[in-house]
């Protein structure tokens, strides 16, 4: 077959999009050449259910060494017992981790998707609201921080057989250990959703909740800048507390239980050509270079914020531990909607977000959520937070005016050339 340059013609556009546009969404990235590189390798051609040594394919020698590669890393990034590099996303790794752990019609309780929580952790949208019996905690309205005696009233109440703590908009630390003590009470399990903060947990700047919560998952693509992807793993290994069954009436270790929810319970095969890229991803996470990476990101996210409020925006929490923060336009008189149409006319690239007791629809919002982690892969130091801050502010001043617009947008092109990306 020829080259399909319909296709192809549209990847190139797609990478002339990224590379002259402000890449400002907290939940992307850009990996490295070697990651893409193995995304793209032969490994796609091949079927290997199972685990590594325990396959139901023949011809899987080698994709059981890499597999075996990418759990040891992981393990030594994290500090973790038992991992499973399988899942294809972060819904997946969630969505097994429930299979496994509880029974449909159980009661859950999670961090409300409408005040930054994720999806996947009771929205009733989702399998996890459809399935469970879906209970939220949320900010205070006062701080914009997690309410945590809220968290400890549900659960005392109302007894969910899991906690799900991490979110997809909260720039702040979590109290894992605070979470862990609501959950013995009950006989809950933990689940930590790290996706965002996955790589500030791996160097340490942020707490690690493997020793507090029973069971993490994460994301592979965001602050790890690795391939898109999830990961379950443990701190240590336990028996499961409620004694469920697998189908044949066996009582097992919660590490069988997990990784069967993957396959068969969830998915087919895995993807070794992804799980290839996150072992390179894995090993760039290991090295110090990377440590750099991800303390810049961090630095860049506080200039960023101070930059938003030296310019009046409002920031839920008042600020960032991590790589995002959420802007609350409510005092801006503009809404998340036409703020992200007009930044991504001036090739700025935002999510709108609702803020916590937003009144606007998730469709329209009062707020956008930013991140740091793209632009900083390119090279953006804390200078050029300042300069960004100032375009967006032009923007949603004038956000009605074409040509301002088109200026902003000729600045930003300047902007991105002094950071080349794929160079
Ligand atoms: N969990 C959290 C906290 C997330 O922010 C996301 C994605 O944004 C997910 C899970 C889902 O990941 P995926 O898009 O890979 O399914």
């Amino acid at each position: 077959m020829n080259r399909d340059t319909l296709v192809f013609d549209l990847i190139d556009k797609e990478l002339d999009r990224q590379e002259h546009g402000l890449e400002l969404i907290a939940s992307e990235n850009f990996v490295s050449k070697q990651v893409m590189e193995a995304a793209g390798s032969v490994l796609t051609n091949k079927y290997a259910e199972g685990l590594p040594g325990k396959r139901y394919y023949g011809g899987c020698q080698v994709v059981d060494e890499i597999e075996n590669i990418a759990i040891e890393r992981a393990k030594k990034l994290f500090g973790a017992a038992w991992v499973n590099v399988q899942p294809h996303s972060g819904a997946q790794a969630n969505a097994a981790v429930m299979l496994a752990v509880i029974q449909p019609g159980d009661k859950i309780l999670g961090f409300d998707l409408s005040h930054g929580g994720h999806l996947t952790h009771g929205s009733p949208v989702n399998f996890s609201g459809k399935l469970y019996q879906p209970l939220f905690y949320g900010v205070k309205k006062e701080d914009g921080l997690i309410d945590y005696a809220k968290l400890e009233e549900v659960a005392l109440a109302e007894k969910p057989k899991l906690i799900i703590c991490g979110a997809s908009a909260y720039s702040r630390e979590w109290d894992y250990a605070f979470i862990r003590k609501v959950a013995d009470q009950i006989g809950a399990l933990v689940l930590a959703d790290i996706s965002h903060p996955a790589g500030f947990i791996a160097k340490g700047l942020l707490t690690n909740p493997l020793p507090h919560c029973h069971i993490v998952t994460t994301t592979t693509h965001k602050t790890l800048r690795g391939p898109r992807g999830g990961m379950i793993m443990m701190g240590k290994d336990f028996e499961n507390p409620w004694g469920l069954k697998t189908p044949k009436g066996e009582t097992r270790m919660m590490s069988n239980l997990l990784d069967m929810a993957v396959f068969p319970g969830t998915q087919g095969g895995p993807l070794e050509h992804i799980i290839a890229a996150k072992a390179i991803a894995f090993g760039e996470a290991l090295t110090d270079e990377y440590g750099n990476y991800i303390k810049q990101v961090g630095a860049n996210a506080q200039a960023m914020a101070k930059a938003f409020v030296a310019k009046g925006y409002g920031i839920i929490s008042g600020g960032t531990d991590n790589h995002l923060m959420l802007i609350d336009l409510r005092n801006k008189n503009i809404t998340g909607k036409l703020a992200e149409n007009a930044l991504e006319k001036a090739d700025i690239t935002v999510n709108k977000n609702m803020v916590p007791f937003d009144d606007k629809s998730p469709f329209v919002t009062s707020g956008f959520r930013v991140g740091t982690a793209a632009i900083t892969s390119r090279g953006f130091k804390e200078t050029e937070m300042a300069e960004i801050v100032d375009l967006i502010d032009e923007v949603l001043m004038n956000a009605e005016n074409e040509q301002v617009l088109s200026s902003v947008k000729t600045k930003v092109q300047a902007l991105v050339s002094r950071f080349p990306l794929y160079k």
